[in-house]
């Protein structure tokens, strides 16, 4: 079978391989689709992520979807769990699988994840999806259980005015299903027209460009809510004017959820500015028990994760899909192995 591994930051390479043997409690997978994610981006560009850094030729890949390849269950198309937490700890019994230390992660460390034909996996973390989603729609489950967290973490109250910044593939997913958790006003903002174009049409938010150097779109939000500022504002960009920004929309008594992944490892905010709003501040790490919900979600038409999926190529043009994604071209890139 083929594989693509990065050797260092800048190089993949494509090699032939043996199919992998399953482990007790796994299952032969073969590989239909497999989104290149931001954090994908951090590893191919840096050589890690945060403090995780390679360790040997690695796998990427955590946003997929399969078909089962062998046994009983042979044929059954599924979304993948990317995370295999160890069950045992305090905080997986906790119910916190998301936070378990233990964890091993796919395309992730040491754990080889998605981008080859092949792969076992754990069949614990296999979601059956019926014939309504398309498997590249599957492969975006995964970034939707991210949105689904980042907004379970805020406990969003119906009629809340709610933003987005950055709007990327996770940004307009949390627009989304912000909405559909009761947000009646969404504000969004990017440095990029055509996802804010995107960000409009998948759910009317108001948007405004991102200005880098004046942060002008912090003014016009302000402006809009006459001052008040947003109940919630979800921070999906990674970058620290996005922080500052998130900060100065929110309003008094309110939350701001970190989903980005800064590349220098720090985050900062104004201590006398989140003090004197009182803010709540929560973090994302990935998500919890979000698939069911995930896969009834775009089964019945209410998050629409198909038009984000704006390039396709096949394993041997990968790294195209890499550079699309580096860019910031179009919004989700997917690999079809
Ligand atoms: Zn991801
Ligand atoms: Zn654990």
């Amino acid at each position: 079978m083929k594989a693509l591994r990065l050797h260092a930051a800048h190089t993949l390479r494509l090699h032939e391989e043996p199919i992998p043997e399953p482990q007790a409690g796994e299952v032969l997978l073969r590989v239909t689709a497999v989104g290149i994610c931001g954090s994908d981006i951090h590893w191919y560009e840096e050589g890690g992520i945060g403090d995780a850094r390679l360790s040997h030729p690695l796998v990427l890949g955590h946003e997929f979807a399969a078909e089962i390849a062998e046994g009983p269950l042979r044929g059954t198309r599924v979304a993948v769990d990317p995370a295999i937490s160890c069950g045992q700890c305090e905080w997986c019994q906790q119910g916190h699988p998301n936070l378990c230390p233990h964890t091993r992660f796919s395309g992730h460390g040491s754990q080889d994840g998605a981008l080859r034909e092949y792969m076992p996996w754990r069949t614990e973390n296999l979601h059956a999806v019926p014939d309504t989603i398309d498997d590249i729609s599957a492969a975006m489950l995964e970034p939707l259980g991210v949105a689904i967290h980042s907004v379970d973490l805020a406990h969003l109250r119906p009629g809340a005015h709610v933003g987005v910044i950055g709007c990327g593939p996770i940004g307009l997913l949390t627009l989304q299903v912000a909405r559909l958790a009761g947000a009646v006003r969404l504000f969004a903002t990017d440095c990029l027209p055509h996802r804010l174009e995107a960000a409009h049409a998948l759910c009317a938010a108001e948007v405004h460009q991102a200005d880098l150097e004046h942060r002008e779109e912090a003014r016009a939000i302000l402006a809009a809510t006459k001052g008040r500022g947003l109940d919630v504002v979800f921070e999906c960009a990674g970058d620290q004017r996005a922080v500052d920004t998130a900060f100065d929309v929110v309003r008094i008594g309110g939350i701001v959820i970190l989903c980005g992944v800064p590349s220098d490892d720090r985050t900062a905010f104004v201590a006398s500015l989140a003090r004197r709003k009182g803010l709540t501040i929560k973090l994302v790490r990935r998500m919890k028990h979000t698939y069911p919900r995930a896969i009834e979600m775009v089964s019945r038409r209410f998050v629409n994760v198909s038009d984000l999926v704006t390039h396709r190529f096949p394993l041997c043009e990968a790294e195209r899909a890499f550079a699309v994604a580096q860019h910031r071209e179009g919004i989700k890139a997917v690999v079809i192995p």
